[in-house]
């Protein structure tokens, strides 16, 4: 598994209606994975239109969903932070029966780091917050934020039923490591080993269960000398929004905003797109 090459494109989809959606090739020994992003972040979508669409991309080729589904199922953990249109349990379970009798794997998307906007504007959860003032970051050094974390992986667990892979976010992070806990440990041990030493931990529950977890590339790649300190257990998920279906050739080295061939960046960012 530690050998999974990995690469990752992503572009819009037109015909789904969605905002924005992910395509990832993820060649394994065992498998071959197409996935298609559906991503509830700004909208809630009817069961009859999700069917709809996910039969759409079975017959396009896809064979896995990437599941942003955020506040758009009635979670027992954060009842508050539930849309008005989420879907009970029940009702999610049949969508996911159906996909997967479409042969469309599942691989659930929480958001762990950034991005937690609709559990961060409950007042219930003003203390998880990283800076008062905004409500789109946990603190990563809260005990009380990993515990909800990790109870929430659980949950999904149930929900989603066995996977291979469970997606963790942790994209455009932008205040991350600010608070004043944070910003100390930062300076003492590194962004990128803080940011790697919290995900491992709240990991826990998939890696006890042979679950691969995977995060998004763009926070690391702002410490592009400092990679190595995500445990190659993760697979990264590379943005790319330029090459389509295309083997990549350039890697987005965030630091810089420049897409850099592999002789102009260091061996170890190419490596973290093949690892
Ligand atoms: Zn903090």
């Amino acid at each position: 598994m530690r050998n999974l090459k990995f690469i990752a494109s992503l572009f819009f989809l037109i015909t789904t209606g969605l905002a924005i959606s992910t395509s990832a090739d993820v060649n394994t020994s065992r498998n071959h994975l197409i996935i298609y992003h559906m991503d509830f972040n700004s909208v809630s979508l009817r069961e009859d239109y999700i069917k709809t669409t996910l039969k759409k991309a079975s017959d396009m080729g896809y064979n896995a969903v990437l599941w942003e589904i955020e506040d758009d199922v009635k979670w027992e953990i954060c009842p508050e932070s539930s849309s008005p249109d989420a879907f009970s349990k029940e009702t999610f379970k049949d969508i996911l029966r159906y996909s997967r009798d479409l042969g469309l794997e599942p691989i659930p998307l929480l958001q762990t780091i950034g991005h937690a906007e609709y559990v961060l504007m409950n007042e219930k959860y003003l203390m998880f917050r990283e800076d008062p003032k905004r409500y789109d970051c946990y603190c990563t050094s809260n005990a009380r934020v990993r515990q909800f974390i990790k109870s929430w992986i659980k949950e999904y667990l149930n929900l989603f039923g066995d996977v291979q892979y469970f997606h963790l976010g942790g994209d455009e992070a932008n205040v991350f490591a600010t608070c004043a806990v944070c910003s100390k440990k930062a300076r003492e041990i590194g962004r990128n080993r803080l940011y790697a030493e919290y995900l491992t931990d709240i990991a826990t529950p998939l890696l006890e269960k042979g679950i691969r977890p995977g995060i998004w590339c763009d926070m690391i790649l702002h410490n592009p000398k400092d990679l190595e300190v995500v445990p190659k257990d993760f697979i990264i998920w590379d943005w790319n929004y330029w090459d389509g279906d295309k083997t990549p050739q350039r890697v987005m080295v965030w630091n810089k905003m420049k897409r850099l061939k592999k002789d102009e960046i260091a061996w170890q960012i190419w490596n973290l797109c093949l690892r």
